[in-house]
């Protein structure tokens, strides 16, 4: 439950990588923002796609910079291989499909053979990228937000980094709800975010965080949160998350406690809210409530309700999330 406390959860150490895992478009751009305002943690967003959205496409930072020209991203490739190569970043992306799937995921627990090489291989380049990270930003814990199953279960075995779960639900309403609408792309004119017919997200909600649920079993300390505890309780989130990272106590909150003052970011793949800056107020988008149409919101139900229940959602419609103390 969101209530799972990182009891235990060591000082922070150097090489800590607080991996951010779950269903896509549950909230984690925001929060890993949020988290990002500690002097100690830097949020890169989802890391797995700096080879081709990064180094291969030279999509905008989110400091809105091209990825070619921002010099943030600059020194973190002369950090880590003496400069960014197209062919060094082609040949992570040939690993990333080889080895970072979801139906990779069993082969991932514990890798054996050629998979086992091609692991190695890869991780050992997200090894360098993670050190290098570090040094530029001069943070010891990495927020990654990359949320795929299959990356991090993949996480667990890259050398040097003292790997932290968090596994962050979002109610499957608002998750398919997202998944169905138009949102313009902010890194290509004229672009829109990928969108997913509600049956889709709704089985691939149930697939992904069946798959972390089983990763927090591996993974120690680890943390289930719900975005919506989050967004309700943020002061009190923020400490436990904080705690789970190993990062010292400390207020990332406005005077209001309900919002964040947010600097530009050096993010390199996420969300458009990756590319706001300043005053932000921390609110649920709840619009699947009046705008789901009655079917598709019994479809999501139907595929995903029985998870819903374990993690604590009401499934009426109009009932609201309980705060889970
Ligand atoms: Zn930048």
């Amino acid at each position: 439950m969101s209530g799972s406390t990182p009891a235990g959860a060591p000082e922070s150490p150097a090489g800590t990588v607080l991996f951010v895992a779950g269903a896509g478009r549950s909230g984690s751009t925001v929060l890993s923002r949020t988290l990002g305002l500690h002097p100690d943690v830097f949020a890169p967003g989802e890391l797995r796609y700096v080879w081709d959205q990064g180094v291969l496409r030279d999509r905008p930072c989110g400091c809105g910079t091209e990825f070619s020209r921002c010099d943030f991203w600059q020194e973190v490739g002369a950090a880590a291989f003496g400069g960014w190569s197209k062919d060094v970043a082609s040949r992570a992306v040939t690993l990333r499909r080889a080895v970072d799937r979801v139906r990779h995921v069993p082969a991932l627990v514990a890798p054996r053979g050629r998979f086992r090489d091609h692991v190695l291989e890869y991780t050992e380049l997200l090894s360098r990228l993670d050190a290098a990270l570090r040094t530029v930003s001069g943070a010891s814990v990495i927020v990654d937000t990359s949320k795929e199953p299959s990356t991090a279960y993949l996480m667990r075995h890259v050398p040097g980094i003292d790997l932290r779960l968090l596994h962050l639900v979002r109610s499957s309403q608002g998750v398919c709800f997202s998944w169905s609408r138009s949102v313009q792309r902010q890194d290509r004119a004229g672009a829109l975010m990928a969108r997913h017919p509600v049956a889709r997200t709704a089985v691939e909600w149930d697939v992904y965080n069946t798959m972390v649920d089983g990763l927090r079993r591996l993974v120690r300390p680890s943390m289930l949160l719900r975005y919506e505890d989050f967004i309700s309780r943020p002061g009190e989130v923020i400490a436990q998350v904080l705690q789970l990272s190993g990062s010292s106590a400390r207020s990332l909150l406005e005077p209001d406690g309900r919002s964040v003052d947010l600097p530009l970011s050096h993010s390199v793949a996420g969300n458009p809210m990756r590319f706001r800056s300043g005053p932000e107020r921390l609110q649920l988008d709840e619009r699947w409530r009046t705008e789901m149409p009655r079917s598709a919101h019994a479809a999501v139900l139907a595929i995903t309700g029985p998870i819903m229940v374990r993690y604590g959602y009401p499934l009426r419609r109009g009932a609201s999330v309980a705060t889970v103390g």
